[in-house]
């Protein structure tokens, strides 16, 4: 059983402490306002639900999350716009396939303590919570038992067994945070968590796998970015964007905040079928990420995973994608075109 948790550690709605960040809103109420119905969200966006073809199904499986300042990246009145059909409920996804699975990467496998993952040599991918500041429908964990915000923090105690399990191992010499999403954590809870890790000696690395920075830059806040820039182990951050339309002013500040801290940012991004699967769109991606400092780290094949297959690109295609960009932009903005396989002892490079 978890212990059980004392109510400031859970994510709070109240009026921020005087010391807490100016930005208004704060991102714990960005959260608490976000999009839970399709039909609040096309309402929003002046666009009729029966044309886009909802999925009550699919959002019974998997529901829709959307925050407020994510939908305002969105254009009005666009029913295929790239952002909305990233995170939208529709009938697509009822379409099965026998090739789209629910555990496409094989992850139920390779749990070495309960929380913990290693496929890879030398490092271990720590699930610190199942809850995300967005619900991509293309996720290949969103056959996971998600949870709702209420649950924020009630895996604590399963944290000790993954750490135990770090501390045992010390080939482990980097620790990869992910989830679910580890920024949805409050400041209190990552700073515990960290200084756990911290006081591995083996430990020498952590890297953060994110999407929370690109849907609510303020989640970057000065607390966080000061205790991770002050860490003993050297700390990345992978964030994830698909799209150059979700890299506004306050995400890029919100990067540019962890940079001007020393923290490598890289990103990645998932090869989308109408979302970005066009030269252009991901030309213009890297060349944003680029200029803010952010590396363009990986671009995924889409992991087959039931309910997504309306998004697969052909590999083919993205390879030639690869190539396209190979002739236009600098070669540190071309991202690894990579796609996971179960069983492989890296991520397999197709481009
Ligand atoms: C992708 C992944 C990693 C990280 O791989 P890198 O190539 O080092 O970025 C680690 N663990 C798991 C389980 C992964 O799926
Ligand atoms: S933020 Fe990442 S883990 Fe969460 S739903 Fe999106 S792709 Fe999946």
């Amino acid at each position: 059983m978890p212990p059980p948790l004392s109510q400031s550690k859970l994510p709070r709605s109240e009026t921020p402490s005087p010391e807490a960040e100016v930005e208004i809103p704060t991102w714990q109420q960005e959260i608490k306002t976000a999009f839970r119905l399709a039909d609040e969200l096309c309402r929003f966006l002046n666009i009729d639900p029966a044309e886009v073809g909802i999925s009550v199904p699919a959002a019974k499986q998997f529901p829709l999350f959307v925050p407020r300042g994510f939908a305002r990246r969105m254009e009005s009145g666009n029913p295929d716009d790239p952002l909305l059909r990233q995170v939208l409920n529709v009938v697509q996804e009822e379409v099965s396939d026998a090739q789209f699975k629910v555990d496409p990467v094989g992850e139920s496998q390779v749990g070495i303590a309960p929380g913990l993952l290693q496929k890879y040599a030398g490092r271990a991918l720590m699930v610190v919570t199942g809850v995300c500041a967005v619900h991509c429908r293309y996720c290949f964990r969103r056959h996971f038992p998600y949870q709702s915000f209420q649950q924020i923090g009630a895996e604590v105690g399963r944290w000790q067994l993954a750490l135990d399990a770090v501390r045992s191992d010390e080939s482990i010499h980097e620790v990869l945070l992910s989830g679910g999403d580890p920024l949805v954590l409050t400041d209190d809870l990552l700073t515990e968590l960290l200084t756990m890790l911290e006081n591995i000696p083996h430990l020498k690395r952590l890297r953060i796998h994110t999407r929370t920075p690109i849907v609510i830059p303020s989640r970057v806040t000065k607390t966080l970015v000061k205790r991770l820039a002050s860490s003993r182990l050297a700390v990345w951050f992978v964030v994830h964007a698909n799209h150059g339309n979700e890299l506004g002013t306050e995400v890029l500040d919100s990067l540019g905040r962890l940079v001007a801290a020393g923290i490598p940012v890289l990103n990645q991004t998932v090869l989308l079928r109408g979302v970005n699967d066009s030269s252009e769109v991901l030309e213009e991606l890297f060349t944003k990420l680029a200029d803010a400092s952010v590396l363009p780290y990986y671009l995924h094949q889409l992991d087959r995973v039931a309910g997504a297959a309306h998004f697969e690109v052909p590999i083919e295609v993205g390879k030639q994608l690869i190539e396209q960009l190979r002739t236009k932009l600098p070669g540190y903005a071309v991202p690894r075109y990579v796609q996971e396989r179960p069983g492989e002892l890296a991520k397999t490079i197709l481009a």
